[in-house]
């Protein structure tokens, strides 16, 4: 059975390297580990959160109850036949092994995505995606336990709710289920490969490679190694807000005094517009703020320097949303989960 360790401090097990504290901490690695916990009277009497690597959270502070640090590990074999197989991987399974497991096996699908950080537990949560491919179109069911009744229920894809950075975990099931596993399919062969991205098909270019599972990974990898921020070395969370999308007459409109402002048409004729864009319009890109700031290639990121704390990071975040509310009338909302 799984020990409960008191004040344990966060800063390892979050990307943005804040030193918060957990009242309790708890790591699962089986499925009765987790049973276990659900009977203990720590867990019945105080808050919970789960967690997995923490690239996509923010601690404001402390945290006053029990956290659920999630360790289940494998990958097996569900099915296969000679074009497609059925992996199910442990929710504690770092997304990028698993990544890296299907690209040496020449396992299509998910190489678009490697180099994401975080666990394949988290992945469903906000259906993670990069470089025009997401998740939801590689999973098949997300294995999840009810943690107010220890029973175990299996999502469908259709029941998980995916949208943009978005799924039923999110929103209706919120901190209701335990994921403990997700089943994803993969193909074997006539791979279909998305190098819809310029950059991937630059540096597949530059190389002089064909497009392949293996040559398309290299790419993404070599692309998040020069623009994104190395959380071993800056702290940070990724994209912190989640690119908005807003009607088609509001983006004429913008377009009239800002004509360089990017738009991509969604499915429903409303228009995305980066966020990242409309952040560094707003003069924020590069800024420094003591040990915080918003990084200098990237303005979607915000960074936490040295002994920034998660409180200063969220200010920071607010004084975005507000001059980019002021400016553009756009509202931005935070991809992470602000804790
Ligand atoms: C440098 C960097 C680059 C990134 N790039 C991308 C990108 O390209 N695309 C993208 O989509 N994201 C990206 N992210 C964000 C992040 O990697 C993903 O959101 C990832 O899936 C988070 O996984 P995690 O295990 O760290 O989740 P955590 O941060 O630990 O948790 C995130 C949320 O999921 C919940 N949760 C975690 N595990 C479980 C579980 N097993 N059951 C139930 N709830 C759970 C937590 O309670 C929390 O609400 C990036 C982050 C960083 C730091």
């Amino acid at each position: 059975m799984t020990s409960i360790q008191e004040h344990v401090d966060l800063l390892p097990y979050n990307t943005f390297k804040i030193a918060a504290k957990a009242k309790y901490f708890a790591t699962v690695s089986t499925i009765a580990d987790l049973h276990a916990l659900l009977e203990t009277p720590v867990y019945k009497h105080e808050k919970h959160l789960i967690l997995g690597g923490g690239s996509n959270i923010l601690f404001t502070g402390d945290f006053e109850g029990l956290v659920i640090k999630v360790d289940l590990k494998g990958i097996e074999t569900v099915w296969e036949d000679d074009s497609t197989i059925v992996l199910k991987s442990g929710a504690g399974e770092p997304w990028h092994s698993f990544v890296m497991f299907c690209v040496t096996n020449n396992y299509g699908g998910v190489e678009n995505m490697s180099l994401i950080p975080g666990t394949m537990g988290a992945a469903p949560m906000q259906n993670i995606g990069a470089y025009g491919v997401e998740v939801k179109d590689r999973i098949k069911t997300v294995e999840a336990i009810d943690v107010s009744t220890g029973e175990v229920h299996l999502f469908s894809n259709r029941e998980c709710e995916f949208g943009y950075r978005e799924s039923v975990f999110k929103h209706k099931l919120k901190g209701k289920y335990f994921i403990s596993s997700v089943t994803l399919t993969l193909t074997k062969k006539n791979h279909v490969l998305n190098t819809s991205y310029g950059a991937i098909q630059q540096t597949l270019d530059q190389h002089n490679t064909v497009p392949s599972v293996k040559t398309i990974s290299d790419a993404v990898i070599a692309i998040r190694q020069q623009k994104l921020p190395d959380p071993k070395v800056i702290g940070n969370a990724g994209s912190f807000f989640k690119n908005p999308t807003i009607e088609q007459t509001q983006y004429e409109l913008l377009k009239k005094s800002y004509p360089e402002i990017p738009g991509y048409f969604t499915e429903n004729q409303n228009v995305k517009v980066p966020a990242g864009w409309l952040i560094e319009q707003c003069g924020w890109k590069g800024k420094t703020l003591d040990s915080i700031g918003v990084h200098p290639h990237q303005a979607l990121v915000l960074v936490n320097y040295g002994n920034g704390t998660g409180e200063k990071i969220w200010t920071l975040a607010q004084d975005i949303l507000a001059s980019v509310k002021k400016k553009f009338a756009i509202d931005l909302h935070p991809e992470v989960n602000i804790i």
